[in-house]
C-alpha cells in the first residue's frame, strides 16, 4: 500500500492546516483540519453492472454489456 499525503485548503473553515492522504490498493482518501477540527473519509467500491447501468440511464448514457476490465 502506498500513500500520499498533501495539504488544501479546508472547505469549512478556509484553514492551510487541512491535511488529505490518499492510499492506493485498496483506495482510501481520508482528510483532517487540523484548525477546526473537520474531518472525511471515503473508500472504494465496486458497482455492479446492473447499477451502473441504472446510473448510466439517468445520465442518457448507453447501456454497458459488460463492464470495462481493470488493472
Ligand atoms: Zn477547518
Amino acid at each position: 500500500m502506498s500513500s500520499s499525503n498533501y495539504n488544501d485548503i479546508c472547505p469549512k473553515c478556509g484553514g492551510d492546516e487541512y491535511t488529505i492522504t490518499q492510499n492506493t490498493r485498496p483506495f482510501s482518501m481520508s482528510s483532517e483540519c487540523f484548525d477546526c477540527g473537520f474531518y472525511m473519509y471515503s473508500e472504494e467500491g465496486q458497482s455492479t453492472l446492473e447499477e451502473l447501468n441504472e446510473l448510466r440511464e439517468e445520465l442518457d448514457m448507453p447501456k454497458l454489456k459488460k463492464l470495462k476490465e481493470q488493472y
